[in-house]
């Protein structure tokens, strides 16, 4: 038999145990499709045993006690391991994570201290356990610590030749947080003359300066990381690893997301029985106290309200487009700001507009049912998962073409893209969308096309498999 080629994949967050945002999805689906498809991978996931995760419900064995040198004291871990759908899952326990009690904590310092132990944490484990990986998996700033210490530890024989992969997420977020702890935990700067000075230091430019491989969430994105627009000061340093950069779209659970089976719907349906989607549409139309008119297309965002979602574009490109007919309803929470903008749209056209500021993922997945048209206006977009939400239940994504979104979405076929971030080109691909709304055939076969489309995790993991292969074979130093 041949040998199993040994992923450590580390993250600050990982469903079903803990999700705050996308990065949960990927990695409570990534390491287990990995795992899946018989490519002869052994996949372990490394998450902080985080104050929230409710260990009730979890067998868990205690698996390692051992500190992590720090200046000042070592800093004692512990380390729980249990296994979920034949995924083996070790969670990292120590007073840097257990002293703050949100995953991403409000105080910055709080959070360059608890990523910065479990990094270095994370690596003690698998030499404690004498596992040595052949692929360290990394993912957003939060875990970058790990890779530049497999790159400064290279004279070590544990860890001489590991190849090290960086998935960003979002590269807004570098942990500039983290740059005093750095330092506590004999992390220091590098000269690398392609990086600002600023980025010398902090977590994020660390792990891309040290990964064998940098994945970037969708093909797009990657390029994009590489423009000033897009690359927040690290395009230069990018652009000289661009032999390095990959895109990988994320997937979406397609178990959690099934029009067929979703409880939360009035009728379940599928591409080849769309005659029983209607009922949704009325339902949201009752729900959301719209005049429950099948004929009108049926807008909906459901989003974040932030200025990265394009909220303000989408709002005013509506206002633009009131000579046409459309209801919309918007789901989303975040900025005082877009919520306010979203009420004021909603009292200025209350017979077409309806808003619900909160989080709801079961009204989420009726809009997703019912909705016509998805509104995803993004500035900037690494992968996004709404706009292929929407796809599967036949809700035909309008959005901007960024990042994933460009990707993803086949203008014409299975959505809507229009380039320019401003409110009148938003407002004229809606009109071009509500045109093809009316040729109800051509409408029917976009949502086939878009519901038939495989955004698969499998898919996204065979990519990581390749990815990992290619990185064991070929002999890079
Ligand atoms: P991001 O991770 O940048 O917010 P994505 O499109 O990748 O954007 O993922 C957003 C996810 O969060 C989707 O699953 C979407 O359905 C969900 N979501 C966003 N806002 C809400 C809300 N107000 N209520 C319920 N679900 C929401």
């Amino acid at each position: 038999m041949s040998k199993l080629t040994k992923v450590l994949f580390l993250a600050s967050e990982a469903d079903p145990f803990i999700k705050v945002g996308g990065l949960g999805d990927v990695a409570g689906s990534l390491p287990y499709a990995l795992q899946a498809l018989e490519a002869g991978l052994d996949v372990r996931l490394v998450i902080p045993f985080h104050s929230a995760i409710r260990a009730e419900g979890l067998s868990l064995a205690r698996e390692a006690v051992f500190s992590v040198p720090r200046s000042g004291g070592e800093v004692p871990a512990q380390v729980f391991r249990t296994e979920i759908h034949g995924l083996t899952v070790y969670l990292i326990s120590g007073a840097p994570i257990t002293d703050s009690l949100k995953v991403y904590d409000p105080t910055p310092a709080v959070d360059g201290e608890k990523y910065i132990f479990f990094s270095l944490a994370a690596l003690e484990l698998a030499r404690h356990l004498d596992w040595r990986p052949d692929i360290l998996q990394a993912n957003d700033w939060h875990t970058a610590a790990a890779l530049y210490q497999v790159k400064r530890s290279q004279t070590d024989p544990f860890w001489r030749g590991v190849k090290t992969v960086f998935t960003i997420h979002n590269l807004g977020y570098m942990g500039a947080e983290a740059e005093n702890v750095l330092w506590d935990y004999n992390l220091p700067p590098i000269f690398e003359p392609l990086l600002p000075p600023w980025a010398r230091h902090q977590p994020m430019p660390l792990g891309l300066w040290s990964a064998d491989a940098i994945v970037a969430v969708s093909p797009s994105y990657a390029e994009e990381i590489q423009t000033p627009e897009y690359g927040y000061g690290l395009e230069t340093f990018l652009r000289s690893r661009r032999k390095r950069i990959s895109g990988i779209v994320n997937g979406i659970d397609y178990s959690g997301w099934n029009p067929a089976q979703d409880d939360a719907l009035t009728a379940n349906f599928t591409a080849d029985s769309l005659a029983a989607r209607p009922a949704n549409k009325a339902a949201l139309q009752t729900q959301f106290g719209l005049e429950r008119d099948s004929s009108l297309p049926l807008l909906a965002m459901v989003t974040r309200m932030d200025q990265q979602k394009g909220v303000d574009i989408a709002l005013e490109a509506l206002r633009i487009s009131a000579d046409l007919p459309w209801q919309a309803i918007l789901l989303g929470t975040g900025s005082a700001a877009l919520e306010e903008s979203a009420r004021r749209l909603e009292s200025d056209f209350p017979n077409r507009v309806s808003a619900a500021i909160r989080f709801d993922s079961k009204l989420s997945r009726q809009i997703y049912s019912g909705a016509d048209l998805l509104l995803m206006p993004s500035r900037y977009e690494p992968c996004g998962l709404a706009q292929m939400i929407a796809m599967r239940y036949g809700a035909l994504p309008l959005a901007r073409a960024t990042g994933g979104l460009r990707d993803t979405i086949a203008d014409g076929r299975t959505g809507f893209l229009f380039t320019e971030a401003s409110p009148s080109v938003m407002a004229a691909t809606l009109r071009r969308a509500l045109n093809a709304y009316q040729r109800r055939a051509h409408w029917q076969t976009m949502q086939k096309s878009a519901m038939v489309e495989n955004f698969s995790w499998e898919r996204s993991a065979r990519q990581y498999a390749d990815l990992y292969q290619t990185l064991l074979t070929k002999n890079n130093p």
